[in-house]
């Protein structure tokens, strides 16, 4: 995707300043001449910024105002416990909340709607990106944060909630019991607008049934700005991205060199006007490639696909890469396979061994059949030899937070 003028001429403005506003870019640009950074080549050359880096600019390295220009902060946790603190100022809230408005009128929404905000709040970006774009809007909001299903259901039948916020494994969970309970007929949802995760055809499919309503994907990442920087049409083509607020590329994830349109890897993003805590080329980790042609919408924004797995959860097994998406693709296309699953990565006696679990619904006679195409399915898509496993619908775990699929036991 070229970078356009617009795209250009701001990223010339943010690199004329960054260094002497961000400590944190003057000490990671410190030798590089940014003013001769004039074409898109020239931009391609700079160094990505990785969120290990942003976790040794703790607690406010990353500040690119004076503190007195903070309205807000927000952050993001990870596994090895230092969190990440960004910075925003009174413009970066705005933009976001426009953003965010964006969406939900991408989605069809408007002031009439009722919206059940589900994904937490508190320093994480979700809820409260969730209301503020709904608040812009002039829809209602229902703030629950996450958890507590019955009082969930409650509101959303007595408040007659049109839209859910959700992830998707909530979502899931949520028209699970709405079916179970048998009172689809009592709620008056439409629209969902699903944070961004990777999830399958099917089981996107079964929550649509499950609940009525129409999907659409919504895209962000605390580190810029939070959710709400993009989102899927009615088309279900891709996702559309505010580009008048970011700049985006796709990477090989292993070479860092910038890909065709139309190939898969990982999203890199460059904030156009954030004030608190500029980034530049910051890795997402999220697979995904840059879709080429119009959408039929006709919307001008470009579009990424919907994130098909992070670069972290891609595991080497044989010599092979394999990542989610790649079981999803091929579970979601049987018959007899329902939407969760399982991959087990095992090293025994000098090999590696990789179990796949999926629920069915068949019974236990026609089991062994389908286990044997699932096998010969996955060997035709991925080159790799599995042990498939078929259970019992139910049997694998349902988690109201990103589910993780794959498991390597090996270290
Ligand atoms: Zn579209």
């Amino acid at each position: 995707m070229r970078m356009n003028d617009y795209q250009a001429e701001k990223i010339r403005g943010v690199l004329s300043t960054i260094k002497d506003k961000s400590p944190f870019y003057g000490e990671k640009f410190k030798g590089i001449d940014l003013s001769g950074v004039r074409t898109q080549e020239d931009f391609e050359r700079l160094p990505f910024t990785d969120k290990e880096e942003l976790r040794g600019a703790y607690p406010l390295g990353l500040s690119a105002v004076p503190e007195r220009e903070i309205v807000r902060i927000h952050s993001s946790s990870g596994t090895t416990g230092v969190p990440v603190i960004i910075p925003y100022t009174k413009k970066d809230v705005e933009d976001w909340g426009t953003m965010f408005e964006r969406c939900y009128r991408m989605a069809g929404l408007g002031p009439d709607d009722i919206v059940q905000v589900t994904p937490g709040y508190g320093l994480w970006t979700a809820g409260i990106g969730f209301q503020y774009g709904a608040e812009k809007l002039g829809a209602m909001v229902i703030p629950m944060g996450p958890g507590n299903t019955d009082k969930q259901i409650k509101m959303m039948t007595d408040l007659h909630s049109t839209v859910l916020g959700s992830t998707s494994s909530y979502a899931l969970l949520l028209s699970e019991e709405i079916k179970k309970r048998g009172i689809k007929d009592k709620i008056s949802l439409r629209k969902g607008v699903i944070g961004s995760e990777r999830w399958g055809d099917k089981m996107r499919q079964r929550i649509a049934d499950d609940l009525g309503v129409e999907l659409y994907d919504i895209y962000g990442l605390t580190e810029i700005y939070g959710p709400g920087i993009g989102i899927s049409c009615s088309y279900e083509n891709g996702i559309h991205m505010w580009d008048d607020y970011l700049y985006f590329e796709v990477v090989d994830p292993r070479t860092g060199e910038v890909l065709p349109d139309g190939q898969v890897g990982e999203l890199v993003i460059t904030t156009l006007l954030k004030e608190g805590a500029p980034l530049i080329r910051y890795r997402t980790h999220d697979l995904t490639r840059i879709m080429t042609g119009d959408c039929p919408c006709g919307a001008r924004y470009p579009r990424i696909d919907i994130i098909t797995g992070r670069t972290d959860d891609m595991v080497k097994v044989r010599g092979t890469n394999i990542f989610p998406a790649q079981f999803d693709g091929v579970l979601s296309g049987m018959e007899d396979v329902e939407s969760e699953y399982q991959v087990m990565i095992d090293h025994l006696e000098g090999k590696d061994i990789v179990t796949v679990f999926f629920e069915t619904k068949a019974p236990e006679k026609k089991r062994p059949a389908i286990e044997k195409e699932a096998m010969r399915r996955l060997k035709e898509a991925i080159s790799i030899t599995v042990v498939p496993k078929a259970v019992n619908v139910g049997d694998l775990p349902r988690s109201e937070k990103k589910t993780n699929r794959i498991f390597d036991n090996r270290y």
